[in-house]
């Protein structure tokens, strides 16, 4: 059977890292299995839902590399939903239940004070034809519950969390739809689950309770011959958390639009985000495919995956080390070549900073004030310099023997008279770029200064 995963995301909002995160191992799980990785728009929620979001899902989606091989709406697809509800409501699974938001609060206020867990007490089912006819033709519409069938633990082997059993006495019957006729997300998902054929629901542990309650809609869904398919597999990963161990409000706005502005490398939070929280190095692998060969389950951990933007940079800094030009080309500074981009790209972090390091070669340059002996030896340097295959190795050898300097005093002032600075990019490459005559220029312009 082939491998379908899907990654669900409502369009009320931009992704954050943790989506990201859900979106990749969904896809990551796919692609392992030469599988498919579905995109399903969670839009039942109308009034919160934009187009823009969807857009921007898909873009963001783009960006990373993790493009779906199909994609569902939950808007397009309600009647699917009323059909469900329909064969659920004729097996007696759904009731309609009559408490206003102020009534049920009230109960939960009232159970917690005694000391007791909060779960609906299904006064509604208890409800005669006549108590409900009454209840109508005050003008109550209801709204309407999934009744949980408590006759069983439910039970699940959880791809990450291993064995998980739950009572389902201990559950609330969820809400599947408003007295406005609208779905809320428990029901829907279900459905396309079950109609895309999803093989595995991989989503995070916030979720580990919305699952005991989906796997009793997808035995009643079956039962009812709505679809004779298969209940996926679940697994649910640890949320990811901030480096200081807590869920941030600046973690969940921290988006696509937020990492591309720091100029950090999709390949990198791909990278970063593949291995968080499980047992392997997290390593800056850029090439997809090993990623996907060492994907497993088996390895995430149960303890919060810690979300750190150092590592995140130092992950960049490692995938940017080892960039082809072509690669990079598009957003390096006019001018610079291929050597030009392998000469500074040891000395970033992000690409972006090359415009600065190729300032160096480009010049103008602000050189430091030298001592008297310092400038003798520029002079020197500004006469010994030739233009050979290895014009930096010539330099240093040649001005060794001539004056004896070795070390920090033979290099130094010749790297700061020649780009302006006390560190930077390779001499041996730099040199060439710079040129034989501006660097004579250079070395003179210091000698005399
Ligand atoms: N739209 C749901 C969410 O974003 C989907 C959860 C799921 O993966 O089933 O939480």
């Amino acid at each position: 059977m082939t491998t379908i995963t899907r990654f669900a995301p409502s369009p009320t909002g931009r992704l954050h890292v943790g989506n990201i995160r859900t979106a990749l191992h969904n896809w990551l799980l796919a692609r392992k299995a030469d599988g498919k990785f579905m995109l399903r728009i969670d839009d039942t929620d109308a009034e919160r839902s934009r187009e823009e979001y969807v857009e921007a899902i898909r873009a963001d989606l783009a960006w990373l590399g993790l493009a779906p091989d199909g994609e569902e709406r939950q808007s397009q697809r309600l009647e699917k939903y009323e059909a469900a509800f329909e064969a659920l409501k004729a097996a007696g699974r759904v009731y309609p239940a009559y408490e206003t938001a102020q009534e049920l609060e009230l109960k939960r206020k009232i159970q917690l004070g005694r000391g007791l867990p909060p779960i609906y007490d299904r006064a509604s089912l208890r409800l005669s034809e006549g108590d409900r006819a009454a209840k109508e033709a005050e003008g109550t519409a209801p709204h309407w519950r999934f009744k949980l069938d408590h006759e069983e633990p439910i039970r699940w082997e959880d791809g990450v969390r291993g064995q998980q059993k739950f009572d389902p006495a201990q559950l609330s019957d969820p809400v599947i739809r408003r007295a406005d006729g609208s779905w809320l997300y428990m029901l829907p998902s279900a459905v396309d689950d079950l109609d895309m054929g999803v093989t595995d629901v991989l989503r995070g542990e916030d979720h580990v309770s919305n699952t005991a309650v989906q796997i009793q809609m997808f035995t009643a869904l079956i039962a009812a011959a709505y679809r004779a398919q298969q209940i996926p597999r679940f697994a649910h990963e640890a949320l990811l958390v901030g480096k200081e161990g807590k869920l941030s409000k600046r973690l969940g706005s921290l988006g696509c639009d937020a990492f591309r502005e720091r100029d950090i490398e999709p390949e990198a939070l791909v990278a970063l985000l593949a291995r968080l929280g499980t047992s392997q190095p997290v390593e800056p692998i850029a090439h997809r495919a090993k990623l996907v060969e060492t994907f497993d389950l088996s390895t995430f951990g149960r303890a919060p995956a810690k979300f750190d933007d150092t590592e995140l940079d130092r992950i960049n800094a490692a995938i940017v080390h080892q960039m082809e030009f072509d690669h990079a080309r598009a957003r390096l500074p006019d001018g610079m070549d291929e050597a030009g981009w392998h000469a500074v790209r040891p000395n970033l972090t992000h690409v972006s900073e090359a415009a600065e390091w190729w300032k160096l070669v480009i010049g103008p340059i602000a050189q430091p004030e030298f001592g008297e002996e310092d400038k003798r030896f520029l002079a020197a340097a500004a006469a010994a310099l030739s233009c050979g295959e290895t014009p930096w190795q010539d330099l240093t050898a040649s001005l060794k023997e001539s004056t004896g300097r070795k070390g920090k005093e033979l290099f130094l002032p010749l790297r700061q008279a020649l780009t302006g600075m006390d560190h930077g990019p390779d001499m041996k490459e730099l040199l060439p770029l710079i040129g034989e005559a501006e660097a004579r220029a250079r070395l003179e312009r210091a000698a005399a200064s």
